[in-house]
């Protein structure tokens, strides 16, 4: 296990070590992996908690086909032995298919519009998450994840993911220089990252922590769209250059590897044992 030393500005550190090989941020948040933790031993402490996790995927026109798989490997692999609360945002109600799920499991549908345009739908996912999280989930759970639907869980994924703030390393930048992350480079676009900034590159498609912290996350990256909308602007990586560009400000206190967002068109490298969650 390799810990980064705490080189200020920290990103140095992400700079000259590949994130596979971190233990922990510059910032002292621990990057979670196989290995780094003692399931049983988070299972102690987080099970008299009596916890309410959420999760959010939104599933509209041809992804509410991802529906199932994506629930039925949430019913074996999803926070086990933990209360879920699982919202789905569809346009298309009737299409969400009966999933049986285990006891204390409950699921919701929440209807939305269908956007015109594919990219409408991933960036009004914060805006529509921070409304829902105000409206009702701010009283129904303690932690919320926000995940795209057509992915499986492959493995186990339990409490060594909660964190206040949570995001998720992206699969496909966890071994390439800080320079070349995809950030959004223009400095008119309210996600504009300079070259020399940085810590990683995360995934839109993972993010999550305490329902409080989630709600201020995506209220203030709606809020950063709607400022690029107004000036007629649509960041390079959409709604994950908005998500990237808040993590800098606003450090994650927990970092998932690629583990838990892994892309499984890739060869699977020995240093992720275990993949917990993929396309
Ligand atoms: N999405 C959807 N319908 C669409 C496009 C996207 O429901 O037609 C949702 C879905 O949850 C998906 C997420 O938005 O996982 C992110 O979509 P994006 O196109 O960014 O990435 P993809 O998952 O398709 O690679």
């Amino acid at each position: 296990m390799v810990f980064a030393k705490g080189v200020a500005p920290g990103a140095r550190v992400a700079q000259f070590m590949p994130a596979e090989l971190l233990a922990l941020t510059p910032w002292l948040a621990p990057i979670v992996s196989e290995g780094t933790f003692n399931p049983e031993l988070l299972h102690h402490i987080y099970q008299p908690l009596n916890l309410t996790i959420g999760v959010t995927v939104f599933a509209v026109g041809k992804y509410t086909r991802f529906v199932q798989p994506f629930l039925e490997s949430a019913e074996r692999f999803f926070m086990q032995g933990y209360r879920v609360r699982y919202y789905i945002f569809t346009n298309d109600p009737a299409a969400i298919p009966q999933v049986p799920l285990g006891p204390g499991r409950l699921l919701s549908t929440i209807p939305i519009q269908k956007q015109a345009r594919r990219e409408e739908i991933s960036m009004r996912r914060m805006e529509q998450i921070s409304r829902h999280i105000a409206e009702r989930a701010h009283w129904e759970v303690d932690y919320i994840f926000c995940l795209n639907v057509d992915m499986v869980f492959r493995n186990p994924w339990g409490p060594e993911t909660l964190g206040d703030l949570v995001a998720a390393i992206h699969p496909g930048y966890y071994a390439v220089p800080r320079q070349q992350f995809p950030y959004e480079r223009r400095h008119i676009s309210t996600a504009f990252v300079a070259d020399g900034e940085g810590d990683f590159y995360y995934g839109g498609a993972v993010f999550g922590g305490r329902v409080a912290s989630v709600y201020e996350f995506t209220r203030g990256c709606h809020m950063a769209i709607l400022a690029d909308k107004a000036n007629g602007i649509m960041a390079a990586g959409q709604e994950e250059s908005h998500l990237n560009r808040r993590f800098l400000s606003h450090k994650p206190s927990k970092v998932l590897s690629p583990e838990y967002l892994w892309d499984s068109r890739k060869p699977q490298p020995p240093s992720l044992k275990l993949i917990r969650f993929s396309t």
